[in-house]
């Protein structure tokens, strides 16, 4: 346990766990954590479709999250047809290691800026349904909308059906009544409910692995609450068997300070929520 006068939090979010997903991939990345009983909260999609495309990519490139072999592929992979994976993550659940999120439904390309609320409650039921028959010992509470981008329409639902949100700022000028926060921070939705914002993701391909380096300490040093967005294929990428030694070595030097003795508190977003539920 850190000490109690550490008021320090950051909570490690990762998303993007699918069929495609390897427990050897996440070990990879998160085994330090978990040897040292602290949790990692997975954005995980139910039914990954195989030919997603990023549109806002020039040339509509296929999601990287997809390995190649199955790139252009025009069926949806279950998480439950991935057993291996089912198995090691409801065992992680059952420790406490990882909570387990919604992260859409089939993850295609802005998928939740529909208003369409009766495709929305369909993919909640269903996607919610699917991860509680995949991981039994989780309870499916907080939601990751994909590419981070998700209507007024579906943020409404989710704020009725109870569920912790995480995502960015941009979305949320629509519904006033959403607490007013943007980089890196927590509030309140109502009793026991939380939102999370996360306005940069910092583990990225699309930086250097020291500029990651540096936004991170940065923001574990700026921040009561950090929250760190990452995606563990990106330490592969583009989908090579071994982590990749300078992506590792940023996020290593990172984890050295959250493992220190007077780094922070690493909490879930639900055991972010019953901590704020009980007034601590
Ligand atoms: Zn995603």
């Amino acid at each position: 346990m850190k000490p109690a006068e550490t008021m320090r939090t950051i909570i490690f979010r990762d998303d993007d766990t699918s069929y495609f997903t390897t427990p050897k991939r996440l070990e990879a990345v998160y085994g330090r954590l978990w040897e040292a009983g602290l949790p990692v909260c997975l954005a995980v999609i139910p039914e990954a479709f195989g030919d997603t495309r990023v549109y806002w990519t020039d040339g509509n490139p296929h999601d990287p999250s997809i390995p190649p072999a199955y790139r252009g592929t025009e069926r949806c992979y279950s998480i439950l047809e991935n057993a291996e994976l089912c198995a090691f993550l409801n065992d992680k659940a059952a420790a406490g290691l990882v909570e387990i999120c919604l992260h859409g439904y089939t993850h295609t390309f802005y998928e939740f800026i529909t208003h369409d609320r009766a495709v929305i409650r369909r993919k909640l039921d269903e996607g919610a349904a699917l991860l509680e028959r995949a991981f039994p010992a989780a309870r499916i509470k907080t939601f990751v909308p994909p590419y981070d981008r998700i209507s007024p329409v579906a943020l409404s639902e989710l704020v009725a059906r109870g569920f912790h949100i995480s995502t960015m700022s941009l979305n949320l000028a629509p519904l006033p009544e959403l607490p007013r926060i943007a980089g890196f921070a927590a509030g309140e939705i109502g009793p026991g409910q939380m939102l999370y914002v996360c306005d940069d993701y910092l583990f990225t391909y699309k930086r250097t692995p020291p500029e990651s380096l540096r936004l991170a300490r940065a923001a574990l040093a700026g921040n009561d609450l950090s929250i760190v967005s990452n995606h563990y294929w990106m330490f592969f990428h583009p989908w090579r068997e071994a982590p990749n030694a300078a992506d590792m070595d940023a996020w290593n030097a990172f984890l050295d300070e959250v493992l220190a003795a007077d780094g922070p508190a690493v909490m879930s977003f639900s055991g972010y929520a019953d901590r704020v539920s009980a007034g601590e």
